[in-house]
């Protein structure tokens, strides 16, 4: 439920309303808005249930949420949600781009992906030094030595990281290189990961399931929001549908969707979301029309030797030409680059 105050409400109105759901077991999220402040109730269904609101002080009204999720519902916080990694503002007006390789190999690898991502316009570096691959026969990433490559190029050039986690006892380990902890696709309802993130202090990016649905990946992100941490950006990388000559099926409606149901921002991964680098500039651009707060692009110096998604991998060249095509899309929307 949340408690719409009327917007001549007091300080005092508010506090008693506190009180109440205190003494009853219930948690109150407050919003305070620029007309009037909102106040979710979280809590046991039955006890939310039996409570009467609307007569007491400075209640304009009550709303019955059905969605589990209550954090990450936009009716709990009506305005947008920036999350900002250390200047660099993800969900107001700048479209935010992440790119760099799908693993890290080496640092000379590195350094020409990141040096070729930030002249073309990019605030992030990405890279996995976890890799969660399909066989295990694959190239499973170079663990620590791959997050201290990332933080070290990324600070030669200027870029924030983001990388990948998989497993919660690393989350301290991660934490020391990465500006963003990325939950992979794979682990969305690692709930035991989620939880822990929720402990964390620094952002999530929470890539969608495989076959999640979008009320399945806001539950997800609900998990980590409910454990205090607020910074949460999802990223959609595509579902498995009955198609295969795309690797995934991007679903960009979700982008509309998580916009109407959350006030988290939501970035969209056209690499994974297709599989094949001749489509990533289309779908990008289609990306950012659709709303998006940001982008993540694979982009590897010679995709024809990378030890993973060599496939989906954009050239410098290609990144280069995506980046101006987008500063026009985004002058469209409204949005600067
Ligand atoms: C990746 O970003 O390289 C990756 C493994 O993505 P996903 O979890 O979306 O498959
Ligand atoms: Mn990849």
């Amino acid at each position: 439920m949340i408690i719409v105050m009327k917007p001549n409400a007091t300080k005092e109105n508010i506090e008693h309303i506190e009180d109440r759901l205190h003494q009853v077991g219930l948690k109150a999220h407050l919003s305070t808005g620029e007309d009037c402040t909102i106040i979710g109730v979280i809590g046991d269904r039955k006890k939310i249930a039996n409570l009467e609101m609307n007569m007491m002080e400075g209640v304009e009204k009550t709303v019955r949420i059905t969605e589990k999720y209550k954090l990450v519902s936009r009716h709990f916080h009506p305005e947008d949600t920036i999350v900002d990694v250390d200047g660099v503002k993800i969900g107001g007006k700048e479209v935010v781009v992440m790119a760099g390789p799908c693993s890290v190999e080496s640092i000379d690898q590195l350094r020409e992906a990141a040096h070729a991502v930030k002249q073309g316009g990019a605030q992030f570096l990405r890279g996995g030094a976890f890799k969660p691959r399909t066989s295990p026969y694959d190239f499973q990433g170079l663990a620590e030595e791959g997050l201290k490559m990332l933080r070290q190029v990324a600070d030669e050039e200027g870029l924030k990281v983001v990388t990948e986690i998989v497993d919660k006892d690393d989350i301290e380990l991660v934490g020391k290189y990465a500006d963003v902890y990325q939950v992979g696709a794979r682990n969305m309802q690692n709930f035991q990961l989620l939880k822990a993130l929720g402990k964390a202090k620094k952002p999530v990016m929470l890539k969608r399931g495989l076959a999640a649905t979008i009320s399945e990946w806001l539950n997800a992100a609900e998990y980590i929001m409910a454990g205090g941490n607020e910074q949460v950006i999802f990223c959609e990388r595509g579902i498995r549908t009955y198609e295969t000559f795309t690797r995934n099926t991007l679903d960009l409606s979700a982008v509309a969707a998580v916009k109407e149901l959350s006030h988290l921002p939501i970035i969209v991964d056209p690499s994974h979301g297709t599989g094949r680098w001749e489509m990533v500039r289309p779908m990008a651009r289609a990306a950012v029309a659709a709303g998006c707060d940001g982008l993540i692009i694979e982009v590897h110096p010679h995709p024809e030797v990378a030890l993973s998604d060599g496939d989906q991998s954009l050239t410098p060249k290609n990144f280069n030409a995506l980046m101006s095509e987008l500063g026009k899309i985004c002058e469209v929307m409204g949005r600067t680059l």
